[in-house]
């Protein structure tokens, strides 16, 4: 049985020798196969998921070194395809014990939920991606549908307990679509796992923007008071009660930090690490140059 491995989680593996500037706190592996999705912002044909290379192992090869890492968790990429519940089986039945598992996977039905949490899943996330169903309709195609992921999200959280949906700017959503469907998220009880359109070597969204989704998707989860101004769907300004640096942070699963996925290291959207002082007082700049941020406890 073979397996692909994110670069970082190979080097972590001591499967490649790459030196990684920050180390992955989730191990990140996808099912080999080939997905019989062709959405249209995904790279997965070519071997790589947003702009990370995916090399290929064997298994037992892999299995044998992930209880030596200090990664808390598993992730495993779900292509879309058939078998991919065999697949699944099989690997959950190797690695179940070592670390909590999350899946990153389209939308399945209720059953295979329920089997998977019975194999050893700790908790899955949805790739819904998209913040509205007309981009969704524009970008995903030969997956299920929004209808299909909108039911997904919510029996995985009533299985699981908890959910992460993945949600992408920079697919042509509004800062009030894309806000409006974290709010949707917040009240179903599951998590934002958000990421910055990264499309042929470069990132498509404009910093700026990307801080202030990053600042509401990080009110918007802690339940904080919150009021945002829009004007024809972009926003101009926010009212919050308190900003830390984990609004930067990379977010999803507990643990995820997805080291440099979808952005280059000399400019960083998700930050994989704890942000310095300076870091933190450069995002808030960044963000404030796009919207008004007003701050209770200034
Ligand atoms: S948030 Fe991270 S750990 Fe959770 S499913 Fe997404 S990529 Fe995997």
């Amino acid at each position: 049985m073979r397996i692909r491995a994110s670069i970082a989680t190979a080097s972590i593996l001591h499967l490649r020798n790459y030196r990684i500037k920050v180390e992955p706190t989730t191990l990140y592996f996808m099912l080999s196969g080939k997905c019989e999705g062709s959405c249209l912002y995904c790279t997965h044909r070519k071997g790589y998921l947003s702009r990370i290379k995916w090399p290929e192992f064997s298994f037992k090869e892999v299995k044998s070194r992930i209880g030596k890492t200090r990664a808390k968790r598993i992730c495993i990429q779900c292509p879309y395809m058939e078998g991919c519940m065999d697949a699944l089986k099989k690997i959950l039945e190797e690695i179940k014990n070592e670390k909590p598992i999350s899946l990153s996977i389209a939308a399945i039905s209720k059953e295979e939920m329920k089997m998977l949490k019975e194999e050893g899943v700790e908790r899955i996330g949805i790739g819904l991606d998209c913040a509205t169903e007309e981009i969704f309709n524009k970008w995903k195609k030969g997956v299920p549908s929004w209808k299909k992921y909108m039911e997904a999200i919510k029996n995985a959280k009533e299985i699981f307990g908890d959910a992460t949906c993945h949600l992408i700017i920079g697919l042509g959503e509004s800062d009030e679509e894309a806000i409006s469907l974290m709010e949707n998220m917040k009240k179903k009880g599951v998590r934002i796992a958000l990421f910055a359109y990264f499309w042929k070597n470069k990132n498509v969204v404009d910093i700026h923007r990307y801080r202030v989704m990053q600042i509401a998707r990080y009110v918007i989860e802690k339940g904080t008071k919150r009021k945002f101004l829009f004007e024809n769907g972009r926003l101009l300004e926010m009212e919050i009660d308190e900003i830390d640096k984990k609004a930067f942070m990379t977010a999803g699963c507990p643990s995820c930090n997805r080291p440099f996925y979808n952005e280059r290291v000399t400019k960083i959207y998700n930050y994989p690490y704890l942000l310095s002082e300076e870091e933190f007082e450069r995002a808030v700049k960044e963000a404030r140059k796009y919207a008004g941020i007003y701050i209770a406890s200034e």
